[in-house]
């Protein structure tokens, strides 16, 4: 029995499978690592507003103890489920190694739809799945963090549910809280900001001029939306946007602002006046520099990967591009900056604020950004190093330089009994 199986773990250990053959780790390692060591299942009810009380769906995965706690964050999503859960997990895993951070991977989810909730029932939902995982979180045992439906008022609600469990504050639980309560300047624009520098530095390899470039973004959410403003902070134009209810096109560059107060009073990024409507599906055909897919996983498959007219391919999001798609790519001019690279900086920044957190020391915004900047440089720099000298794609060197961190970490510790 496989209690992952789905189509996102599959792909997920197929991309470490690959990882692991160039590696040629042997298989009583690859076994030790590959399967997650933990997973919660929870049932969360929930009273809503009429009086009814709904039972909720939600879990959370750990997926390797092998050097310190875990981190990953939680997902509030209708389609979450077991086996999504678990290959994220893996994929924190290996970014978490690769970038340096001493932190095995975990992700956490709730089937449920945010937006259909009101403040109320989110909140209640939120607290009740925090009082189920107790056991099994904590500064020094696992720490969850932000995802795609989850925002820093949950994280709030997270750690206060926390501490009065515990009887005294512990901020150190979660990260991307509201500053106010421990949590570390610049953690919401981390991703965004990461993905955005290392864009510039793809493009400084291939000699793109980011002042006369041009960017596609696949969905609008913290990633994306802080993606595009550091990307046009560099002159680079945004000329199309989506997210799950339409996507937007003006080729001579969307008004950001405008673009997100129109997001903030229609929940979409659809019906925007400063462009035209265009198909979702087309998006990722559009001609540009840059295409960043910042929304769910297995996005870019066997079905549109030949149509990328893009240069550099800036995985914000986590899974985006699948192994059939991989292979189309490799055979084409695109740059490919892996997910777990490309969208690392969250979790960096998030490491920042555990360690503020447990220091109650907290920095300015300008030294997180320059500590931040210093770590996906030097990442930058091992991967495409890597994937030179090695002829690989950047994924597998990505990839592989995670998954042997861990490999070795865990061989080190031995096997107990
Ligand atoms: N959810 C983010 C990710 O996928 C951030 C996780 C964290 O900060 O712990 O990388």
């Amino acid at each position: 029995m496989n209690p992952y199986d789905s189509p996102t773990y599959n792909m997920a250990c197929e991309q470490f499978e690959q990882a692991a053959n160039f590696l040629d780790l042997p298989e009583e390692i690859r076994k030790r690592i590959k399967s997650p060591k933990r997973a919660l299942i929870v049932n969360i009810p929930v009273r809503h507003d009429d009086g009814s009380v709904r039972n909720y769906h939600g879990c959370r995965v750990q997926h390797h103890l092998a050097f310190g706690p875990t981190k990953g964050g939680i997902r509030y999503h209708p389609d979450a489920t077991l086996g999504e859960v678990a290959a994220l997990a893996m994929w924190m895993s290996w970014k978490c190694a690769l970038v340096g951070l001493p932190y095995g991977g975990a992700k956490g989810g709730v089937a449920c739809d945010p937006k259909k909730l009101s403040k109320g029932e989110l909140e209640r939902l939120t607290r009740r799945y925090t009082q189920e995982l107790i056991p099994i979180i904590g500064p020094y045992i696992d720490i969850p963090a932000p995802d795609m439906g989850t925002d820093a008022q949950v994280m709030a609600w997270i750690m206060d549910t926390y501490s009065v469990h515990m009887g005294y504050s512990t901020p150190g639980v979660v990260t991307g809280k509201p500053i106010e309560i421990g949590g570390s300047l610049g953690r919401t624009e981390a991703t965004g900001r990461g993905v955005g520098y290392l864009i510039n530095r793809a493009f400084d390899l291939l000699k793109i001029d980011a002042a006369k470039a041009t960017a596609v973004v696949q969905g609008f959410g913290n990633v994306g939306e802080h993606a595009a403003f550091a990307l046009a902070l560099h002159g680079t134009k945004i000329i199309a946007v989506s997210d799950s209810s339409g996507a937007v096109y003006n080729k001579a560059g969307l008004h950001l602002d405008d673009l997100v107060i129109h997001k903030a009073d229609h929940g979409t990024v659809a019906g925007f006046k400063g462009a035209d409507a265009i198909k979702p599906e087309e998006i990722v055909a559009l001609p540009c520099d840059v295409l960043v897919p910042a929304a769910l996983e297995r996005e870019i498959t066997e079905k549109n990967a030949a149509r990328l007219k893009c240069r550099v391919l800036a995985e914000g999001a986590n899974g985006p591009t699948t192994p059939e798609a991989d292979r189309i790519l490799a055979n084409s001019d695109v740059f490919v900056l892996p997910d777990i690279l490309c969208n690392s900086g969250g979790v960096v920044v998030s490491y920042f604020e555990w360690v503020q957190d447990l220091q109650n020391f907290f920095w300015s915004e300008a030294e997180v950004n320059d500590k931040l900047y210093r770590i996906l440089e030097k990442a930058f720099v091992h991967v495409t190093q890597f994937a030179k000298t090695s002829q690989v794609p950047m994924r597998t060197a990505a990839m592989a330089l995670g998954v042997s961190k861990v490999a070795k970490a865990a061989a080190q510790r031995g096997l107990f009994p």
